[in-house]
């Protein structure tokens, strides 16, 4: 059967046959960008599978366009800039930054959106007409030349981590091993090289798990190094742990709003786990960044004016006022969005935002 035809589950069965298990890592990036079968590469997940912040209100993407506008000015609106959104969805969040960044006529930034799905790529096409923007599949050397604006929303938890178990015998990486076709997880017989589990994990408890994403912080200290090196700011919106990560595993499948099995159907399902603000903030550190954060979304967006924003939209559209404010106060409420999800702040040494 052609690789295509072939369903990716036979595909990695093959794979980890011809080369030996894999890791959660390899897994993840299969399962999710497989170019024929991966879960982001052939399908547009919001509203279907989850719903996001942008998607949820217009609110959101103004306030995160608005704080870029600030950083910007207090910068002294440099001339040559670039706004950035890793991870665009629908391109909701930048089409309602874009409308509140009108405030300031002279931001004129090089617009770049890091995408690696075709087919969300075409979804943001269309839901940006007329303008001016690059496409790129990763973020690259290229973005590091001139001050970097940088938004990413539920971007970093789809990231590939790593999972390594501990034993009565010491660290184990969990892999992903085959069993005549069939998928299933083993630990790694050889221990975990001492060097790859941070000190601060050594008194975990048996059974205990620590996820690393090494994708996830070589990233974040690349863009912490552009930042302190040309100016910018950066702010990474996730579900994730807010100070230290537990010892629980976060990696989860999630389809149709409902929870799924990860290693079942790869590509069907969407992947994540939850981000470690800690580890991002460390990493940005070590690129020479100021850290900002992690704080509450609710306490950041509600800093930031949310409630304010959201009187002014009730009054300009009375018909849909309780709409307006319901979706506004999902985004903060401590038992919906305004926790779980933290915001976390990367800028030049020396410079404040706004939100924190
Ligand atoms: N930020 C949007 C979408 C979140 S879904 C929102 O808040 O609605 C995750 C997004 O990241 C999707 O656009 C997905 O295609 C993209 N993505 C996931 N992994 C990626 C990777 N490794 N490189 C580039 N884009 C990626």
């Amino acid at each position: 059967m052609s690789a295509a035809g072939e369903s990716l589950s036979a595909r990695i069965a093959a794979l980890i046959e011809a080369q030996g298990p894999i890791s959660i890592a390899q897994y993840m990036t299969l399962a999710l960008h497989d170019p024929q079968a991966g879960y982001y590469a052939t399908r547009d997940p919001l509203g279907a599978d989850f719903i996001t912040a942008p998607e949820i209100s217009q609110i959101f993407g103004e306030l995160l366009g608005l704080w870029c506008v600030q950083l910007w000015h207090d910068q002294g609106k440099p001339k040559q800039c670039r706004l950035v959104e890793l991870g665009p969805g629908r391109g909701t969040l930048m089409a309602d930054a874009l409308r509140a960044m009108r405030v300031a006529p002279d931001f004129k930034p090089q617009i770049v959106l890091v995408e690696s799905s075709p087919v969300l790529r075409g979804i943001q096409q269309q839901n940006l007409p007329g303008l001016d923007i690059v496409w790129k599949s990763h973020f690259d050397q290229t973005l590091g030349d001139a001050p970097l604006f940088l938004l990413a929303n539920e971007f970093f938890d789809a990231l590939p981590i790593r999972q390594y178990v501990r034993t009565a015998q010491g660290w184990h990486e969990r892999m992903v091993v085959s069993k005549a076709g069939e998928l299933s997880f083993a630990l790694a017989p050889g221990a975990t090289p001492p060097a790859l589990v941070p000190a601060d994990r050594a008194d975990a408890p048996e059974g205990g798990v620590y996820e690393s994403s090494a994708a996830a912080t070589a990233l974040a200290q690349e863009i912490a190094r552009i930042i302190a090196a040309q100016g910018g700011g950066a702010l990474v919106l996730d579900y994730g742990y807010g100070e230290a990560a537990g010892f629980g595993e976060t990696l989860q499948a999630v389809g149709a709003n409902d929870f799924a099995e990860v290693l079942s159907q790869p590509g069907a399902h969407d992947l994540s786990a939850h981000v470690d603000f800690a580890a991002l903030g460390e990493a940005g550190r070590r690129g020479g960044a100021a850290i900002f954060g992690p704080r509450g979304q609710g306490a950041f967006l509600s800093s930031m004016g949310l409630a304010q924003r959201a009187g002014q939209l009730a009054e300009a559209h009375p018909d849909q006022a309780a709409q307006l404010i319901a979706s506004a106060r999902r985004l903060i409420d401590p038992v919906q969005m305004g926790t779980l999800f933290q915001a976390l702040a990367f800028v030049p040494p020396g410079v404040t935002p706004p939100g924190f």
